[in-house]
């Protein structure tokens, strides 16, 4: 016989946990057989938004004959021959000027290139669904964000006025991130690099783009109403969203008071202090407006990054390195309440 319990309770960080037992017994005989299978609720509920939201983008574009077409077109944006270009030459400046200096094929450079195949593989196509998908929930349930206030508006200022405010949505995703428990167990892999460099970038969970991405359709939608943003203007911003990863001490100088340089994005990811710090993904003014900005300071020792008490399972730890045994421990573990 076969029965399941289910309990709930609170964890230390007051997330909730659901924990089902379920039990063996056969004929009264003392054979009992124990298995506890602890869920976390909140990651179970992003997953089940995100699968909607790709629903929908399949059903939609599965029913134009245009899936294809898209995941084509979201690819050459994604993975551009300028991005790929761009990402191999950061690599070559870490080699050169780097601000912690590391073996080219170190754990968490090698760990870091599997989140990078994935992401070339897998996550540019999952993100181009995300994009559709977003679209299509947000038109569908919420008409009235496409107002058609900017129709007159010159086309550079729809534009740009766009990007700051996808910029702005994304600092909000961000900050979501680190202040809702759900959504920081799946952030918590990103900030669990020890060896940080440009391909960190690519270090992320799947779920973590959901919350971002319906976030940031809705100033597409408002602004940009039926007209789509040029494809290019997409690939240079995941470009300037990638770079300040890059394991150099650059803070770009004046202009790093304005873009989010690698020695400012850094300092989120230090082991010590408040990673709660330094939330911006292109821009700092929105870490300056909420009293988040801390600028690099001339000539200071870069932190040491990472997880302090390495609460998800890390490279670096003791052990024969097996990459996509641990991607594959780091992708599951969000759904660990333990
Ligand atoms: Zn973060
Ligand atoms: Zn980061």
């Amino acid at each position: 016989m076969l029965c399941h319990q289910s309990r709930s309770r609170s964890d230390p960080d007051g997330r909730r946990v659901t924990t089902i037992t379920a039990e063996v017994t056969s004929g009264g005989v003392a054979a009992t057989t124990r298995r506890r299978l602890a869920v976390s609720p909140g990651t179970l509920g992003i997953a089940a938004a995100t699968g909607l939201v790709l629903l929908q983008a399949v059903e939609t574009l599965a029913g134009r004959h245009g899936l294809g077409t898209t995941l084509a077109a979201g690819w050459a944006q994604l993975v551009a021959p300028g991005f790929v270009a761009l990402v191999l030459a950061a690599v070559m400046c870490e080699r050169v000027w780097p601000a912690e200096r590391r073996p080219l094929l170190s754990r968490g450079h090698v760990q870091d290139a599997s989140y990078f195949l994935l992401y070339v593989l897998a996550i540019a196509p999952f993100m181009t669904l995300l994009s559709v998908g977003s679209a299509v929930v947000l038109g569908g349930h919420a008409r009235w964000l496409a107002a058609p206030w900017t129709a007159g508006w010159p086309r550079w200022s729809v534009v740009v006025a766009t990007l700051v405010a996808m910029d702005l949505c994304n600092w909000l995703a961000h900050w979501g991130d680190h202040r809702i428990g759900a959504l920081w167990r799946i952030h918590a892999l990103h900030h669990s690099q020890e060896e940080l460099s440009v391909l960190t970038s690519f270090r992320a969970h799947p779920l973590m783009h959901t919350n971002g991405f319906l976030l940031a359709t809705v100033p597409v939608l408002a602004l940009t109403g039926a007209r789509p943003l040029a494809p290019v203007l997409i690939t240079v911003y995941v470009c300037l969203g990638t770079l300040p990863h890059t394991n150099v001490r650059w803070s770009y100088g004046p202009l790093g008071r304005v873009l989010v340089s690698p020695a400012y994005h850094r300092l989120h990811h230090c082991v010590e202090g408040r990673q709660e710090a330094n939330l911006g993904v292109v821009l700092t003014v929105w870490d300056v407006l909420a009293g988040r900005a801390r600028f690099p300071l001339r000539g200071s020792v870069p932190c040491p990054t990472g997880l302090a008490g390495r609460t998800v399972p890390v490279e670096q730890a003791d052990g024969r390195p097996r990459p996509v045994r641990l991607l594959a421990r780091q992708l599951a573990q969000p759904f660990s309440a333990g």
